[in-house]
């Protein structure tokens, strides 16, 4: 018999509807696969026959061939083996499914018939959603992430056994619908393992341009001394960060899924807080902005909608970072195969800690700086100027005095900072209404410089002190976002002299 089973392969983080034909006939027993199936999918057979054996059916003793479409269409990973597996048993005639032709099979198995979760059932989920006839079967491991995507109705199963049960029981009868956000309540969404700004005592500048930085989403370094505090302070950025949208949960959630490891039966998490990820120095170019053989998303995709932290800045790579300037202006980051172009989208917030020099003492007045002026300067050569001009925010953290540890004085917490750039947020929310900027840091120089209404004395102070610092163009501008996002903090229509004074400050290395 001919049949013909519907399923979903992985392109980047897109869903491509993929068929899995099955034509099993009498003959001299054999099994063919055609179609540009990778090792993984054209090893399934043995999974699959295994699995079938499991639960005490038969599909060997039959002239079988297998064709997956589109042809042209490079078939990877091991998500076909569930669709595989049900097709040779209605090919054969083990069981009968009714309506067939409205499912949609992912899943991968194990040879004693377990089913296990996939990479990015949220994207299939996602492009299934428009049709509402479809009806999606996938392991239980991948239920949470598509139980997000409302309108759409799954069947989900731990085993090969429970699957065909369903299946044969008519898949219209067992579906559920998927819930959406409706089953989220308020507390699993404000994660309580970020830490707060209440307990970081003094380093009032340093929070001041973390809060300039998440009010406009501008880019930021922080340089100080070892133990300065540099990352404890950073890593109490996303407790301020506006709350995702459902939107923003969604997107991000979606590359998490397509990152997840095939196979691993941990539970899987929808990301409701915004990520803030800390990839390595080490990290190599792959594992930063995506790719290799499996094609999955880097660190600069797992951090869309959230930070990307780079501590000890220099130590990385320096091609790594340089390979980092297309998302941080496009918004995304594209992988060029053989096959085609994967597009990832890269929406983050950059962020970076180094020490002032190799030592780490040059700013320290307790300690004295044992570096070389020339290697100093090379150090801080290893940020390449581009780079540099891409971070609106550049802070000296300058080290804790001991006597602040011992004062029980607690410091303003993360929940009324966030309050101050959630307002911000709304007012660059209207500004920018129609136009595809979203925040301060996005915004065009001619936008920038509009946007501002700078009176004819402030404008006059900004140029001078473009001058005086030496700035380019594009500094000149850079200084414009960063005031207009103080002056939003303040909630004021025009740029003042104050606002710019302070954005003034924020380049300790004055590129
Ligand atoms: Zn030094």
């Amino acid at each position: 018999m001919f049949r013909r089973i519907r399923s979903y392969c992985l392109f980047g983080i897109k869903a491509v509807p993929v068929s899995v034909e099955i034509d099993a006939s009498q003959g001299l027993p054999g099994f063919t696969m055609v179609g540009l199936p990778d090792n993984a999918v054209r090893e399934s057979r043995e999974r699959v026959v295994s699995a079938i054996r499991s639960i005490d059916k038969v599909v060997t003793g039959f002239r079988t061939t297998v064709n997956l479409s589109p042809a042209d269409l490079r078939k990877e990973g091991s998500a076909l083996d569930l669709p595989l597996a049900i097709g040779l048993l209605v090919a054969t005639g083990e069981i009968e499914v009714p309506q067939l032709e409205n499912l949609v099979i992912v899943g991968e198995l194990s040879l004693d018939g377990l089913l296990k979760p996939i990479r990015g059932a949220l994207s299939i989920a996602m492009s299934l959603s428009e049709k509402s006839k479809n009806i999606l079967v996938i392991p239980r491991a991948n239920e949470s992430e598509v139980s997000l995507v409302e309108g759409i109705r799954y069947v989900c199963a731990d085993t090969l056994r429970e699957c065909v049960e369903a299946l044969e029981a008519g898949a219209e009868n067992v579906a559920r619908w998927a819930t959406g956000f409706r089953f989220k309540n308020k507390s699993t969404i404000t994660a309580n393992d970020i830490p707060d700004f209440k307990n970081v005592v003094g380093m009032e500048g340093v929070k001041r341009a973390l809060e300039v930085a998440a009010a406009g989403a501008h880019n930021f370094l922080l340089v100080g001394s070892p133990g300065a505090g540099k990352t404890l302070c950073a890593k109490c950025l996303p407790g301020i960060l506006p709350e995702m949208t459902e939107t923003e949960i969604l997107e991000t959630t979606r590359i998490h899924s397509c990152a997840r490891t095939a196979g691993d039966s941990d539970e899987f998490k929808p990301v409701m807080t915004r990520p803030f990820r800390t990839p390595h120095h080490s990290a190599s170019m792959v594992s930063l902005v995506g790719g290799g053989t499996r094609l999955k998303p880097g660190e600069a995709s797992l951090a869309h909608n959230g930070v990307l932290f780079l501590d000890e800045l220099p130590e990385f790579n320096r091609s790594v970072l340089e390979a980092l300037r297309e998302p941080m202006e496009e918004g995304s980051i594209s992988v060029s195969r053989a096959s085609g172009t994967v597009v990832w989208p890269a929406r983050f917030m950059m962020g970076a800690a180094m020490n002032p020099c190799p030592c780490g003492y040059a700013m320290d007045p307790k300690r004295h700086c044992t570096c070389l002026p020339e290697a100093r300067k090379r150090y801080q050569e290893k940020i390449s100027g581009p780079l540099l001009d891409r971070i609106d925010i550049q802070v000296s953290v300058p080290p804790v005095d001991a006597s602040q540890f011992a004062s029980k004085a607690s410091a303003e917490p993360s929940a009324e900072i966030r309050k101050r750039v959630c307002a911000a947020r709304d007012i660059q929310r209207k500004r920018f209404k129609g136009t595809r900027f979203k925040t301060n840091a996005e915004m065009s120089s001619n936008f920038a410089k509009d946007s501002c209404n700078l009176s004819s004395a402030t404008e006059k102070f900004a140029i001078n002190a473009a001058d005086r610092m030496n700035l380019s163009a594009r500094g000149y501008y850079r200084l414009l976002k960063v005031g207009r996002t103080i002056a939003d903090l303040r909630n004021s229509e025009s740029v003042e002299i104050e606002d710019l004074s302070e954005a003034l400050r924020y380049r300790a290395f004055r590129s």
